[in-house]
């Protein structure tokens, strides 16, 4: 089949350029301290910026590490992952995987947060082998699994209920004491 030409030139099939749906997995580390504001707002602006290009997912983060799955069509995830990638409030981004799926997991979420409350040490042995949200020992099928399991029971409108203060700031991790 061939394109009917169109005044200006070639019109892109945007379908195509947008690609196929996918599923970008990755974890990263808190950068020093964030407030529950600061949380909310990471939240909120990525409300806003994933539902303008129809991307969904998932955000956990246990006070020390992020771990977050994004689907959408492969363009505007690269492009919310390249603006993620960037951002100095985490540092050592590790992409887990990236990989076209049938489906989406949380196709009404435009990016759901599930908190420390949730990631509770049995959860955490049994999806990461320890009894501590460890994101670098999970594969791409049992960080599904975990968002999954945890989606299921997770309140959610976690953090937008909460009265955060700039006081409210989480522990330093271990290794930033260190
Ligand atoms: P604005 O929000 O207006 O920000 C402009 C610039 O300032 C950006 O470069 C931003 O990174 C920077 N910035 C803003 N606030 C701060 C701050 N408090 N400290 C340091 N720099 C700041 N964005 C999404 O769109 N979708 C997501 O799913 C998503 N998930 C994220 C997950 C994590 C763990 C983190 C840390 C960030 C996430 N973000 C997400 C935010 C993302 O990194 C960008 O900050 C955001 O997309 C930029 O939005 P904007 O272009 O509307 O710019």
């Amino acid at each position: 089949m061939t394109d009917a030409p169109v005044e200006g030139g070639w019109e892109p099939n945007w379908v195509e350029a947008e690609g196929e749906l996918c599923r970008l997995i990755y974890f990263s580390r808190l950068a020093g301290r964030i407030s529950k504001v600061d949380l909310k707002n990471i939240l909120t602006r990525s409300r806003v910026n994933n539902a303008r290009v129809d991307v969904t997912g998932a955000l956990c983060f246990d006070n020390r590490f992020f771990l977050q799955i994004l689907e959408g069509r492969r363009l505007h995830v690269n492009r919310v992952f390249a603006r993620i990638v960037g951002d100095p409030r985490h540092s050592d981004v590790s992409l887990i995987t990236f990989t076209p799926v049938a489906e989406r997991l949380f196709p009404s979420w435009s990016m759901m947060f599930i908190g420390a409350d949730q990631l509770t040490r049995d959860t955490c042995r049994r999806f990461c082998g320890v009894e501590a949200f460890r994101p670098e020992r999970l594969t791409a099928e049992r960080a599904t699994a975990l968002v999954r399991y945890l989606a299921e029971g997770a309140p959610k409108v976690l953090v937008e209920e909460t009265e955060g203060t700039a006081e409210e700031t989480t522990k330093e991790t271990a290794a930033d004491q260190a």
